[in-house]
């Protein structure tokens, strides 16, 4: 694999796809900086080399040159979070992007401005690509957030790099810690999938039952499981198009060996809000008119029992409606029991959408392994699905 380390960057001038699309506030100021701390690792080992950095980045889904999505915004930000200068350049092709480059000195930065204000960028236009390889000796993707994307900076334009691309230091964690539950995990392999919908889960469930050991199902889509084996789940969220896929899920799970684990009680309430009554109850056996909307405390133990056993931990989506305080105590659960089998030695990646936001709200990203950065490649990389912006640089 071609990493930072396959090259010296000592005079080159290194034009990086960078993922700094974070969120702005009305004022133009970050509202979490994130996207552009994680990628600070690789822009300072270009440096230290004695090479430059060319900065290439989206943000938001602008139509044609949207000032407010104008990544000048933000270089007073990465300049603070980088500690070296940096230099905006207002178009990301173009005359003055590559007088600016031809400028460059080792140990600068520019920043090129905001490639989606090309249609071509998406279109993953092959001219566009070209234009942008002009703008440095060796391409270096660092944009795990857009990996999934056949866009001309993160993919299309790595063809005119045939041998001088590599990827960036947080592209190789994310890939590396997917190896590591995907492909050389230690023994015995868990995976937690929670979060609303079994339909959106799937693929991954068909693609890492060969993988794992155990599965544990929590969240909206444990009810669809439940009420296929014939439970009473009363107004919990459900699926009832997919109750034969529940019931072809678990079978295919016994063949391969997987353990299926489920709620066995749940935090139900008669309503959808945080101030609703509660109770809980066995979750095959909910009381008519209540929904469940948490795993109970007998999960909790045994969700907590099986990741204590576990050496290879993926977590994707919460347990329960973790946005509200009175439901958030099964996902808070399996946070600890994650952070403890961590610290016992465990690996454990939690990527995609929401399981990322449970863990920063609640405090546990330091004590995972690897918090992915990315939403929808996550997911596409659990799915099995091989990621353009990584083909493209190992081809
Ligand atoms: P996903 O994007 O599929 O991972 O789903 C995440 C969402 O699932 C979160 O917003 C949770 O509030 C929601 N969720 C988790 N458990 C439940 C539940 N028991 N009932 C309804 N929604 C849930």
């Amino acid at each position: 694999m071609r990493t930072l380390n396959t090259f010296d960057f000592k005079n080159k001038k290194a034009l990086i796809r960078v993922d700094f699309n974070v969120p702005l506030n009305a004022n133009f100021e970050v509202t979490d900086t994130t996207r552009i701390v994680a990628a600070k690792p690789t822009i300072i080992k270009i440096l230290e080399d004695g090479g430059s950095c060319v900065l290439m980045s989206h943000l938001g889904r602008p139509k044609g040159a949207e000032d407010k999505f104008s990544l000048k915004h933000i270089t007073n930000v990465v300049e603070e979070i980088i500690g070296v200068e940096v230099k905006f350049v207002s178009n990301c092709v173009g005359a003055e992007a590559e007088k600016a480059v031809a400028n460059l000195e080792p140990g600068q930065i520019i920043l090129l401005e905001n490639l989606r204000f090309h249609e071509q960028e998406k279109a993953g236009d092959r001219q566009f690509a070209e234009q942008l390889s002009k703008l440095g000796d060796i391409y270096v993707n660092d944009a795990f957030g857009t990996a999934h994307r056949a866009h001309a900076s993160t993919t299309i334009v790595a063809d005119f790099f045939p041998e001088q691309k590599c990827f960036g230091s947080l592209l190789t964690k994310e890939i590396e810690s997917i190896e590591k539950v995907m492909s050389s995990g230690e023994k015995p392999i868990t995976a937690v999938l929670g979060g609303a919908k079994v339909s959106s889960k799937i693929t991954i469930i068909d693609n890492i039952l060969d993988k794992i050991d155990h599965l544990i199902i929590g969240g909206g889509m444990a009810y669809t499981f439940a009420k296929a084996q014939g439970g009473n789940i009363g107004n919990s969220l459900v699926e009832d198009d997919k109750l034969d896929l529940a019931l072809s899920i678990l079978e295919k799970a016994k063949q391969k060996n997987v353990e299926i684990h489920l709620p066995i009680d749940t935090i139900v309430a008669d309503g959808f809000s945080n101030d609703a009554n509660t109770n809980t109850e066995l979750t095959a056996q909910i009381t008519n008119g209540w929904m469940g909307l948490d795993v109970g405390t007998q999960t909790q133990a045994h969700f907590a029992n099986v990741i204590a056993n576990s050496k290879t931990i993926l977590w994707n989506g919460p347990l329960g409606v973790f946005e509200m305080e009175n439901f958030a105590k099964g996902t808070i659960a399996l946070g600890n029991a994650i952070a403890n089998a961590t610290k016992n030695g465990a690996f454990s990646l939690v990527g995609g959408g929401d399981s990322v936001a449970a863990v920063k709200q609640f405090g546990f990203e330091n004590k995972v392994s690897y918090v992915s950065t990315g939403g929808g490649a996550m997911l596409e990389s659990l799915e099995g699905k091989t990621l353009p912006g990584i083909a493209a640089i190992l081809s």
